[in-house]
Protein backbone atom coordinates (compact mmCIF):
# COMPACT_ATOMS: atom_id res chain seq x y z
CA UNK A 1 0.00 0.00 0.00
CA UNK A 2 2.88 2.55 1.11
CA UNK A 3 4.83 3.52 -2.33
CA UNK A 4 8.64 2.88 -0.76
CA UNK A 5 10.93 -0.37 -1.22
CA UNK A 6 11.91 -0.63 2.58
CA UNK A 7 9.29 -2.20 5.04
CA UNK A 8 7.96 0.37 7.13
CA UNK A 9 7.44 -0.42 10.84
CA UNK A 10 4.35 -0.41 12.74
CA UNK A 11 4.66 -0.94 16.79
CA UNK A 12 0.62 -2.25 18.36
CA UNK A 13 0.42 -2.36 21.43
CA UNK A 14 -2.18 -4.28 23.12
CA UNK A 15 -1.64 -6.34 20.02
CA UNK A 16 -2.12 -10.38 20.94
CA UNK A 17 -5.72 -10.38 20.71
CA UNK A 18 -8.71 -8.64 19.54
CA UNK A 19 -8.61 -5.02 17.85
CA UNK A 20 -4.75 -5.18 18.35
CA UNK A 21 -4.39 -8.36 17.16
CA UNK A 22 -6.85 -8.16 13.90
CA UNK A 23 -4.74 -4.49 13.58
CA UNK A 24 -0.85 -5.79 13.03
CA UNK A 25 -2.09 -8.12 10.99
CA UNK A 26 -3.83 -6.22 8.39
CA UNK A 27 -0.77 -3.58 8.75
CA UNK A 28 1.38 -6.65 8.07
CA UNK A 29 -1.16 -7.14 5.32
CA UNK A 30 -0.09 -3.71 3.92
CA UNK A 31 3.30 -4.32 4.14
CA UNK A 32 4.37 -3.40 7.58
CA UNK A 33 6.82 -5.19 9.41
CA UNK A 34 5.77 -5.36 13.32
CA UNK A 35 6.65 -4.36 16.88
CA UNK A 36 3.96 -6.23 18.54
CA UNK A 37 3.11 -5.45 21.98
CA UNK A 38 1.51 -7.05 24.86
CA UNK A 39 1.49 -7.59 28.51
CA UNK A 40 1.43 -11.27 29.16
CA UNK A 41 -0.54 -13.72 27.50
CA UNK A 42 2.42 -14.84 25.24
CA UNK A 43 0.68 -17.70 23.62
CA UNK A 44 -1.74 -15.78 21.75
CA UNK A 45 0.63 -13.17 21.23
CA UNK A 46 2.85 -16.00 19.38
CA UNK A 47 0.27 -17.12 17.10
CA UNK A 48 -0.67 -13.23 16.35
CA UNK A 49 3.34 -13.14 15.35
CA UNK A 50 2.90 -16.70 13.30
CA UNK A 51 0.23 -15.07 10.79
CA UNK A 52 2.82 -12.02 10.26
CA UNK A 53 5.08 -13.84 9.17
CA UNK A 54 2.93 -16.35 7.23
CA UNK A 55 2.59 -12.79 5.28
CA UNK A 56 5.97 -12.40 5.10
CA UNK A 57 6.74 -9.90 7.66
CA UNK A 58 8.82 -9.75 10.55
CA UNK A 59 7.39 -9.70 13.95
CA UNK A 60 9.21 -9.05 16.86
CA UNK A 61 7.54 -9.50 20.14
CA UNK A 62 7.55 -7.19 23.00
CA UNK A 63 6.10 -7.68 26.21
CA UNK A 64 5.74 -5.12 28.74
CA UNK A 65 3.10 -2.94 30.39
CA UNK A 66 2.67 0.55 28.97
CA UNK A 67 2.11 1.92 31.80
CA UNK A 68 5.12 1.19 33.72
CA UNK A 69 7.58 3.81 32.82
CA UNK A 70 10.41 1.81 32.96
CA UNK A 71 9.34 -1.13 31.39
CA UNK A 72 8.41 0.98 28.37
CA UNK A 73 11.81 2.36 28.23
CA UNK A 74 13.65 -1.15 28.73
CA UNK A 75 11.76 -2.92 26.17
CA UNK A 76 11.38 -0.07 23.53
CA UNK A 77 15.19 1.46 23.88
CA UNK A 78 16.98 -1.40 22.33
CA UNK A 79 14.44 -1.71 19.53
CA UNK A 80 14.21 2.13 19.08
CA UNK A 81 18.39 2.08 19.06
CA UNK A 82 17.88 0.22 15.76
CA UNK A 83 15.17 1.57 13.77
CA UNK A 84 12.47 3.98 13.72
CA UNK A 85 8.86 2.72 13.88
CA UNK A 86 6.87 4.64 10.84
CA UNK A 87 3.42 4.23 12.99
CA UNK A 88 2.67 4.11 16.74
CA UNK A 89 -0.72 2.08 17.48
CA UNK A 90 -1.84 2.76 21.26
CA UNK A 91 -4.68 -0.02 21.33
CA UNK A 92 -3.32 -1.50 24.96
CA UNK A 93 -6.76 -1.61 27.06
CA UNK A 94 -8.35 -2.41 29.98
CA UNK A 95 -11.96 -1.94 31.38
CA UNK A 96 -12.92 -2.39 34.83
CA UNK A 97 -17.29 -1.37 34.49
CA UNK A 98 -19.07 -0.81 37.58
CA UNK A 99 -20.81 3.14 38.90
CA UNK A 100 -18.45 4.93 39.97
CA UNK A 101 -20.02 5.18 43.13
CA UNK A 102 -18.64 1.97 43.59
CA UNK A 103 -15.04 2.23 41.96
CA UNK A 104 -12.09 1.23 43.95
CA UNK A 105 -9.78 4.30 43.74
CA UNK A 106 -6.66 2.37 43.09
CA UNK A 107 -8.04 -0.88 41.67
CA UNK A 108 -10.48 0.51 38.95
CA UNK A 109 -10.08 4.45 38.80
CA UNK A 110 -5.95 4.53 38.68
CA UNK A 111 -5.95 1.19 36.82
CA UNK A 112 -7.20 2.38 34.05
CA UNK A 113 -6.48 5.87 33.60
CA UNK A 114 -2.71 4.37 34.04
CA UNK A 115 -3.32 1.68 30.66
CA UNK A 116 -4.90 4.30 28.77
CA UNK A 117 -3.34 7.76 29.31
CA UNK A 118 0.00 6.87 30.96
CA UNK A 119 0.31 4.09 28.41
CA UNK A 120 -0.25 6.52 25.73
CA UNK A 121 2.02 8.68 27.13
CA UNK A 122 5.26 6.19 27.69
CA UNK A 123 4.95 4.71 24.61
CA UNK A 124 4.49 7.83 22.54
CA UNK A 125 6.78 9.79 23.91
CA UNK A 126 10.02 7.19 23.19
CA UNK A 127 8.70 7.08 19.39
CA UNK A 128 8.26 10.37 18.82
CA UNK A 129 11.99 11.39 19.92
CA UNK A 130 12.95 9.24 16.86
CA UNK A 131 10.59 9.84 14.58
CA UNK A 132 10.54 13.72 14.66
CA UNK A 133 13.79 13.37 12.97
CA UNK A 134 12.52 11.22 9.81
CA UNK A 135 9.98 13.87 9.67
CA UNK A 136 7.12 11.47 8.60
CA UNK A 137 5.11 9.11 11.04
CA UNK A 138 1.67 7.86 12.21
CA UNK A 139 0.31 8.08 15.58
CA UNK A 140 -3.39 6.30 15.77
CA UNK A 141 -4.70 5.98 19.48
CA UNK A 142 -7.74 3.57 19.79
CA UNK A 143 -10.21 5.44 22.02
CA UNK A 144 -14.00 4.71 22.32
CA UNK A 145 -17.33 5.50 22.08
CA UNK A 146 -17.75 5.92 26.03
CA UNK A 147 -14.91 8.62 25.29
CA UNK A 148 -17.64 10.99 23.14
CA UNK A 149 -20.97 9.93 24.68
CA UNK A 150 -19.92 8.88 28.14
CA UNK A 151 -21.64 5.54 29.34
CA UNK A 152 -23.03 4.81 32.84
CA UNK A 153 -20.89 2.45 34.62
CA UNK A 154 -17.38 3.91 32.64
CA UNK A 155 -16.71 6.93 34.31
CA UNK A 156 -13.03 5.89 34.24
CA UNK A 157 -12.84 4.55 31.15
CA UNK A 158 -15.00 7.29 29.87
CA UNK A 159 -12.71 9.72 31.13
CA UNK A 160 -9.35 7.87 30.07
CA UNK A 161 -10.73 7.93 26.43
CA UNK A 162 -11.90 11.52 26.53
CA UNK A 163 -8.37 11.96 27.70
CA UNK A 164 -7.06 10.38 25.03
CA UNK A 165 -8.51 12.61 22.38
CA UNK A 166 -7.87 15.90 24.24
CA UNK A 167 -4.33 15.03 23.54
CA UNK A 168 -4.42 13.26 20.64
CA UNK A 169 -5.72 16.67 19.12
CA UNK A 170 -3.22 18.58 21.02
CA UNK A 171 -0.62 16.39 19.76
CA UNK A 172 -1.61 16.62 15.93
CA UNK A 173 -0.83 20.52 16.55
CA UNK A 174 2.28 20.04 17.87
CA UNK A 175 3.50 17.68 15.43
CA UNK A 176 1.80 19.17 12.00
CA UNK A 177 4.80 20.95 11.10
CA UNK A 178 7.05 17.51 11.47
CA UNK A 179 4.48 15.62 9.23
CA UNK A 180 3.73 13.49 11.84
CA UNK A 181 0.06 12.88 11.47
CA UNK A 182 -1.84 12.26 15.37
CA UNK A 183 -5.50 10.57 14.56
CA UNK A 184 -7.99 8.15 16.86
CA UNK A 185 -10.41 5.61 16.37
CA UNK A 186 -13.26 5.42 18.40
CA UNK A 187 -15.03 1.88 18.03
CA UNK A 188 -18.35 0.98 19.37
CA UNK A 189 -19.58 -2.48 20.49
CA UNK A 190 -16.74 -4.67 19.15
CA UNK A 191 -16.70 -8.34 19.75
CA UNK A 192 -13.77 -9.03 21.68
CA UNK A 193 -12.55 -10.50 24.98
CA UNK A 194 -13.31 -6.99 26.42
CA UNK A 195 -17.15 -7.35 25.43
CA UNK A 196 -17.69 -11.03 26.45
CA UNK A 197 -20.15 -9.90 29.78
CA UNK A 198 -22.08 -7.38 27.70
CA UNK A 199 -25.84 -7.07 28.28
CA UNK A 200 -25.96 -7.56 24.01
CA UNK A 201 -29.80 -8.04 24.05
CA UNK A 202 -30.24 -4.97 25.31
CA UNK A 203 -27.18 -3.33 23.08
CA UNK A 204 -27.92 -4.04 19.79
CA UNK A 205 -31.58 -2.41 19.29
CA UNK A 206 -29.62 0.90 20.22
CA UNK A 207 -26.98 0.18 17.33
CA UNK A 208 -29.04 1.39 13.93
CA UNK A 209 -26.37 -1.09 11.75
CA UNK A 210 -27.92 -3.73 14.17
CA UNK A 211 -25.32 -5.91 14.99
CA UNK A 212 -21.90 -5.94 16.95
CA UNK A 213 -18.59 -4.74 15.05
CA UNK A 214 -15.90 -6.94 14.22
CA UNK A 215 -12.00 -6.33 15.05
CA UNK A 216 -10.73 -6.19 11.55
CA UNK A 217 -13.68 -3.40 10.85
CA UNK A 218 -11.60 -1.17 13.44
CA UNK A 219 -8.15 -2.34 12.07
CA UNK A 220 -9.33 -1.62 8.29
CA UNK A 221 -9.80 2.63 9.89
CA UNK A 222 -6.31 1.81 11.22
CA UNK A 223 -4.82 0.54 8.48
CA UNK A 224 -6.43 3.66 5.74
CA UNK A 225 -4.71 5.99 8.60
CA UNK A 226 -1.37 4.37 8.48
CA UNK A 227 -2.07 4.58 4.73
CA UNK A 228 -0.82 6.99 2.11
CA UNK A 229 -4.20 7.75 1.23
CA UNK A 230 -4.41 9.23 4.70
CA UNK A 231 -1.66 11.92 4.03
CA UNK A 232 -3.68 15.36 4.95
CA UNK A 233 -5.63 13.64 7.84
CA UNK A 234 -4.53 14.88 11.47
CA UNK A 235 -6.45 15.45 14.63
CA UNK A 236 -9.37 13.54 14.05
CA UNK A 237 -11.58 11.01 15.67
CA UNK A 238 -13.04 8.14 13.19
CA UNK A 239 -15.70 6.69 14.44
CA UNK A 240 -16.10 2.69 13.98
CA UNK A 241 -19.48 1.75 15.52
CA UNK A 242 -22.15 1.10 13.72
CA UNK A 243 -23.81 4.54 14.09
CA UNK A 244 -24.56 3.98 17.42
CA UNK A 245 -22.63 7.64 18.35
CA UNK A 246 -23.22 10.25 15.54
P1 LIG B 1 -8.87 -7.17 24.53
O1 LIG B 1 -9.23 -7.33 25.97
O2 LIG B 1 -9.34 -8.16 23.54
O3 LIG B 1 -7.26 -7.09 24.40
C1 LIG B 1 -6.55 -6.21 25.22
C2 LIG B 1 -5.13 -6.15 24.75
O4 LIG B 1 -4.44 -5.15 25.50
C3 LIG B 1 -4.38 -7.46 24.97
O5 LIG B 1 -3.43 -7.59 23.95
C4 LIG B 1 -3.67 -7.21 26.32
O6 LIG B 1 -2.49 -8.00 26.48
C5 LIG B 1 -3.33 -5.75 26.14
N1 LIG B 1 -3.09 -5.05 27.41
C6 LIG B 1 -3.96 -4.81 28.41
N2 LIG B 1 -3.36 -4.12 29.38
C7 LIG B 1 -2.09 -3.91 28.98
C8 LIG B 1 -0.96 -3.27 29.54
N3 LIG B 1 -1.04 -2.68 30.75
N4 LIG B 1 0.20 -3.25 28.85
C9 LIG B 1 0.30 -3.84 27.63
N5 LIG B 1 -0.74 -4.47 27.04
C10 LIG B 1 -1.90 -4.50 27.72
O7 LIG B 1 -9.32 -5.68 24.16
P2 LIG B 1 -9.97 -5.07 22.83
O8 LIG B 1 -9.28 -5.61 21.64
O9 LIG B 1 -11.43 -5.14 22.96
O10 LIG B 1 -9.58 -3.54 23.03
C11 LIG B 1 -8.48 -2.93 22.38
C12 LIG B 1 -8.62 -1.42 22.53
O11 LIG B 1 -9.84 -1.00 21.95
C13 LIG B 1 -8.64 -0.95 23.97
O12 LIG B 1 -7.95 0.27 24.08
C14 LIG B 1 -10.11 -0.75 24.24
O13 LIG B 1 -10.32 0.20 25.27
C15 LIG B 1 -10.58 -0.24 22.89
N6 LIG B 1 -12.00 -0.40 22.64
C16 LIG B 1 -12.57 -1.64 22.59
C17 LIG B 1 -13.92 -1.77 22.34
C18 LIG B 1 -14.64 -3.08 22.26
O14 LIG B 1 -15.87 -3.07 22.12
N7 LIG B 1 -13.96 -4.20 22.31
C19 LIG B 1 -14.76 -0.56 22.15
C20 LIG B 1 -14.04 0.67 22.21
C21 LIG B 1 -12.71 0.73 22.44
P3 LIG B 1 -2.56 -9.51 27.14
O15 LIG B 1 -3.22 -10.37 26.09
O16 LIG B 1 -1.13 -9.86 27.38
O17 LIG B 1 -3.39 -9.37 28.38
Amino acid sequence: MHAQNKPRTALVTGGSRGIGAATAIMLARDGFDIWLNYRSNHQKASVVKDSIEILGRKCQLLPFDVADPEAAFLALEPVLEKETPFAVINNAGYAADKLMLTMDYHDDWRKVLDVHLDGFFLVTKLALEKMLRKRSGRIVNIVSTAGQSGMPGQTNYAAAKSGLIGATKSLAQEMGKRNILVNAVAPGFIETDMTTDLPWKEMLPRVPLNRIGQPEEVAGAVSFLCSDKASYITGQVIAVNGGIYM
